[in-house]
């Protein structure tokens, strides 16, 4: 159930404001006051609009969803993380992860509830996949964490719950919005959309012609690996996966990165760093290792860190650029679903 009867406010754009206030027989400079309100001071409550007029105001709220969503709790991770739990109008609940760090905030952003790859080690996935969001949902998840940093984030990554490239509208939808000089106003730079290797996915991202960046959890060197990981109905062959890399780095100019989540004895032991760093300098990815965080209800479990260890350097050595966080906990590399390791709604 997604029954959202009026446009979100958060996904309006200049057209629709422009002829809002024309219906209502207002000035049209209104029109770039309602900008500012909605998209830069981020404010969606129109009561807190102070110089637009009250028949404007209540005229907003008749026509705009205004929020369609709230935020629940506040999860502080102890490590600079924070995790939002968000209500949806429908009673769903989805998370947006803030990450914080010296340099830079980053959010993580869901695409759907539940997720339909459901990854053998994920949280997220256990029940599959619930619905999509719509692009204003996933845009009012960067308002709900904007409004605890009070600033927008220096990044952005779709790498909470879901697959984004199997709901591509609402995804690009979302995307166009943050991006919108009008609006949001965010370098595509800035962004980096996730995803399990979804090839047909990938294509289409790249026929978007921005410079988004692209992280692909591939958990795994070989297509026998990982069939231990991911569901094969839902899996490509890894040759697949890196054609679309390789064509998605051609078509956009930025590098893949391929996040690797650790697991003991799966995917951890030396012969798979060596086949993943052949691959990763084959096709020149960065690689992006993520020590397990262990799931209740499942029997991975992290490395020891000897093997972490023995496993980075094994790609450092053949110069694959290669980034690993070891604090237990910490979500600053997380790839989807190890967001929401510690905890289920
Ligand atoms: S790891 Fe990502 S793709 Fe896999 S089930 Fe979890 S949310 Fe979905």
């Amino acid at each position: 159930m997604n029954d959202i009867p009026k446009p979100l406010l958060a996904t309006v754009n200049q057209a629709e404001l422009t002829d809002f206030v024309a219906r209502y027989d207002q000035p049209s400079f209104r029109t770039k006051q309602l900008l500012d309100w909605v998209f830069h001071k981020r404010i969606l409550v129109p009561s807190q609009m102070k110089n637009i007029p009250l028949v404007l105001r209540n005229a907003l709220e008749e026509n705009f969803c205004c929020c369609s969503s709230e935020v629940e709790t506040i999860d502080c991770a102890g490590d600079a993380t924070e995790k939002l739990l968000i209500n949806l109008r429908d009673s769903n609940s989805i998370e947006m992860v803030i990450i914080s760090s010296p340099e830079r905030k980053t959010f993580c952003l869901s695409t759907q509830v539940g997720c339909p790859v459901q990854c053998y080690f994920c949280a997220s996935g256990a029940d599959g996949l619930i619905r999509n969001l719509n692009a204003g949902e996933m845009v009012e998840q960067l308002y709900h964490g904007s409004e605890r940093i009070d600033a927008l984030p220096d990044n952005i990554v779709f790498m909470g719950i879901g697959e984004g490239l199997l709901n591509f509208n609402n995804l690009a939808t979302a995307i166009g919005i943050m991006c919108d000089h009008e609006r949001l106003n965010i370098s595509p730079r800035r962004i980096t959309v996730s995803t399990s290797g979804y090839v047909p996915g990938i294509a289409k991202l790249a026929q978007l012609n921005l410079p988004l960046n692209l992280a692909v959890s591939l958990h795994a060197p070989n297509d026998t690996i990982r069939a231990k990981l991911i569901p094969e109905k839902m899996s490509y062959p890894i040759a697949e996966i890196i054609e679309a890399c390789n064509a998605y780095r051609a078509n956009t100019g930025r590098m893949v990165t391929f996040e690797y989540t650790l697991i003991a004895g799966i995917n951890d032991m030396v012969p798979a760093a060596e086949e993943l760093a052949a691959i990763a300098r084959q096709n020149r990815v960065k690689v992006n290792l993520i020590p397990y965080n262990p799931v209740s209800g499942t029997e991975f479990k992290r490395p020891e860190l000897s093997a972490l260890k023995n496993f980075e350097a094994v790609l450092l050595n053949r110069g694959v650029q290669t980034t690993m966080r070891l604090e237990k906990g910490s979500s600053v590399n997380a790839a989807c679903g190890q967001l929401r390791a510690s905890g289920k709604k």
